[in-house]
C-alpha cells in the first residue's frame, strides 16, 4: 500500500480557542499525531486481521498441546510434560499479542452499542472470550485424562493453563471500552478544545491542563486539533485512539460549569464529580491520573 503524503494544517479556530490565548501554553509532554476516519478505519480492520491470524495461531499451539497430551505427537529431546508448556507458553504470548491489538482496534474504530448491546459486549471483550477458547478445552481435557499422562505432569500441566488463562483473559479485557456512539458525542460536544491531555498509564482524558490529576504528573503527553488531509481531527480523538477512552470526572465537572453539554459523552468511571462537591485536596497526592 502507498502511504500518501498528509498535509496537516493547525486549526486555531473554536469556541475554546481561550485555552490557548492563555499564554501559549507551556506544554511539556509529548505530541501524539492524529488520524483521519479513513486512517482509523484502516488501521483497525489491519490490527483486526493481525488479531484473528494470532488467535488461529494460539489455536493450533493448543491443538498441539492436546496432541501431546494424546500422544499423537511425539516430539523428540523433551518430555511430554515440557513440551505441553512450552505450546502453553506460546499459546499465551500469542493470545496477548492479538487481544492488545483487538483492543486498540475497538478504540480507534469502536462498535456501536445502540440496539446490540450483547453483540458490542462480545466484540468489545472478544480477548476474554478467545483466551477462555485458547485454554478451556486443554484444562478440561488434561483433567478429564487418565492414564495420558503422569500424576506430577498433570498437575504441573494443569497449573500452567489456568495461569495462562487468567493472564490472557485479564490482559485481553478492555476494562475502558468505548462505544461508537460515545466517540462521536465526545468528538461532536469536546470537539473544540484546542488540546487534550493524558499520562502514559491513564485510561482517561483531561480537557484542562491544569487538572488537578495531571497537574504533578512528569508524563503528560498531549494532542492539538487540527486539520489532516482537509479533514478536522479534534484533539479529543486523538486521546481516544491513544486508550484514553473516559473523560476525567474532574475535567467533565469543570466543563459543566462552562456549560458544555456532556451527553453522551464516556465518563470516567461512568461518574461525575457534582457541581459544588469540592474535590477532596489529598487527590493531588494521588499516582498520576490516579489509575
Ligand atoms: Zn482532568
Amino acid at each position: 500500500m502507498e502511504e500518501k503524503k498528509r498535509t496537516v494544517t493547525k486549526v486555531t479556530s473554536g469556541k475554546k480557542a481561550a485555552a490557548e490565548t492563555a499564554e501559549e501554553v507551556k506544554t511539556t509532554g509529548k505530541k501524539a499525531e492524529g488520524l483521519t476516519k479513513a486512517e482509523e478505519k484502516s488501521k483497525a480492520i489491519t490490527l483486526r486481521i493481525v488479531s484473528a491470524i494470532l488467535w488461529v495461531l494460539a489455536i493450533g499451539c493448543e491443538v498441539l498441546a492436546i496432541l501431546c497430551l494424546f500422544k499423537a505427537l511425539r516430539l523428540p529431546g523433551l518430555s511430554q510434560m515440557w513440551w505441553m508448556i512450552i505450546f502453553i507458553v506460546i499459546d499465551l504470548a500469542l493470545c496477548l499479542v492479538a487481544g492488545f491489538l483487538w483492543k486498540k482496534a475497538s478504540h480507534l474504530d469502536p462498535f456501536k452499542k445502540t440496539n446490540n448491546k450483547v453483540g458490542f459486549v462480545i466484540l468489545t471483550q472478544l480477548g476474554v472470550i478467545m483466551a477462555a477458547i485458547c485454554f478451556l478445552p486443554l484444562i478440561i481435557l488434561v483433567l478429564a485424562s487418565k492414564d495420558k499422562i503422569d500424576k506430577k505432569s498433570k498437575i504441573v500441566v494443569t497449573i500452567v493453563a489456568i495461569v495462562a488463562l487468567l493472564i490472557a483473559g485479564l490482559l485481553g479485557a478492555d476494562f475502558n471500552p468505548i462505544s461508537a456512539e460515545e466517540k462521536a458525542a465526545a468528538e461532536q460536544q469536546l470537539g473544540d478544545f484546542a488540546k487534550v491531555y493524558w499520562t502514559r498509564y491513564g485510561h482517561k482524558y483531561h480537557l484542562y491542563e491544569g487538572c488537578q490529576a495531571i497537574r504533578n504528573s512528569s508524563d503528560v503527553s498531549y494532542s492539538e486539533g487540527e486539520e489532516i488531509d482537509g479533514e478536522f481531527v479534534p484533539a479529543v480523538r486523538v486521546a481516544m485512539d491513544n486508550g484514553c477512552t473516559g473523560l476525567c470526572a474532574f475535567c467533565a465537572r469543570d466543563a459543566e460549569k462552562e456549560g458544555i453539554n456532556l451527553d453522551g459523552v464516556h465518563l470516567e468511571d461512568g461518574t461525575r464529580v457534582s457541581g459544588d462537591e469540592a474535590p477532596a485536596e489529598d487527590l493531588t497526592l494521588a499516582p498520576a491520573d490516579g489509575e
